[in-house]
């Protein structure tokens, strides 16, 4: 079982024919509303990848985003609602592409320890546990887990300076974006290659993946025609780890992280593209 703290928003995409400025009142030309937030994304993505996966979380009194977490066929039962409004985003675009984003964290900053504790009751040693920067509690979280004898994933996005020194110790594998892995390096004083950190999972878009463990594992991204990138490593990490969860090596997980992360960028959307296992698979015999 692949269990998820994981921060739960909507995404309401405007497209614009520019984007707007101060004082500007602009009509969009068009709408659309999705499930997001990174802790979504990677739940749908590993449910998709095979896996059981419980998500805890927390939405808003309205339920919005947990319904449609549920939906997607992730278990909610650990999700609970808050006081505050779901997080959410909102998402401008214009006709070239380019993107002005505003982020709610909501009723993600009010993850309950008390729910992770009910759902990592059902845990057993050699499951997997996630967590990424938006949601708040990530040590207290990770050390649970750690307890509960879960194998501790943690992506470290966005990157907040002031976790990463409590949070490393309590995770078996970080995973960042090459952005993301820069500035840690940064933060901590040294080069990438040198960070302090038992498993580091690097992702770097178009140009493929690697793991640093007791041995490094690259894995090239496939060549496809990307129409929307929004998620790709959502959808790599995901993947991986329901892969790992299912028993695979580490080799085999990263070829489905990238097998599915070159369908999803394929296809609009966040969530909704997350490709199945099947679909998978067929990609990587094709
Ligand atoms: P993030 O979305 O966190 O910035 P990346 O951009 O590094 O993550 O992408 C994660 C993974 O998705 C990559 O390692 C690669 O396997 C896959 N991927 C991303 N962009 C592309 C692309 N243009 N073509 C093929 N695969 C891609």
């Amino acid at each position: 079982t692949v269990f998820n703290f994981g921060s739960i928003n909507i995404d309401h995409f405007y497209r614009l024919p520019h984007l707007p400025g101060p004082g500007e009142t602009l009509a969009a030309t068009g709408y659309d509303r999705g499930l997001g937030g990174k802790g979504a994304n990677q739940s749908v993505a590993a449910h998709r990848a095979g896996a059981d996966v419980v998500h805890i979380g927390m939405v808003g009194p309205d339920g919005s985003g947990r319904r449609e977490l549920n939906g997607f066929g992730v278990d909610v039962r650990f999700v609970g609602t808050e006081g505050r409004v779901t997080g959410h985003a909102n998402v401008h675009v214009d006709a070239a592409g380019e993107n002005m984003i505003v982020v709610l964290p909501g009723a993600n900053h009010e993850q309950s320890l008390t729910l992770l504790k009910s759902a990592l009751a059902e845990a057993r040693p050699g499951d997997h546990f996630m967590l990424q920067g938006e949601a708040n509690l990530g040590a207290e979280a990770a050390a649970l887990a750690r307890e509960a004898g879960c194998f501790v994933t943690y992506s470290a996005a966005p990157f907040k300076p002031a976790r990463v020194a409590e949070m490393l110790p309590l995770c078996d594998l970080v995973a960042v974006n090459s952005v993301e892995a820069q500035q840690m390096a940064a933060h901590m004083g040294v080069t990438v290659d040198a960070l302090p950190i038992a498993n580091l999972l690097i992702t770097d878009g178009a140009k493929g993946a690697r793991w640093r463990g007791d041995e490094v594992i690259d894995q090239p991204a496939f060549a496809v025609e990307a129409v929307d990138t929004t998620g790709a490593g959502d959808c790599f990490i995901g993947t991986v780890i329901a892969a790992l969860d299912q028993g695979a090596g580490r080799a085999e997980a990263l070829r489905r992280g990238a097998g599915a992360a070159a369908l999803q960028v394929t296809r609009p959307g966040t969530a909704d593209a997350m490709p199945t296992a099947d679909e998978v698979a067929a990609f990587l015999d094709g």
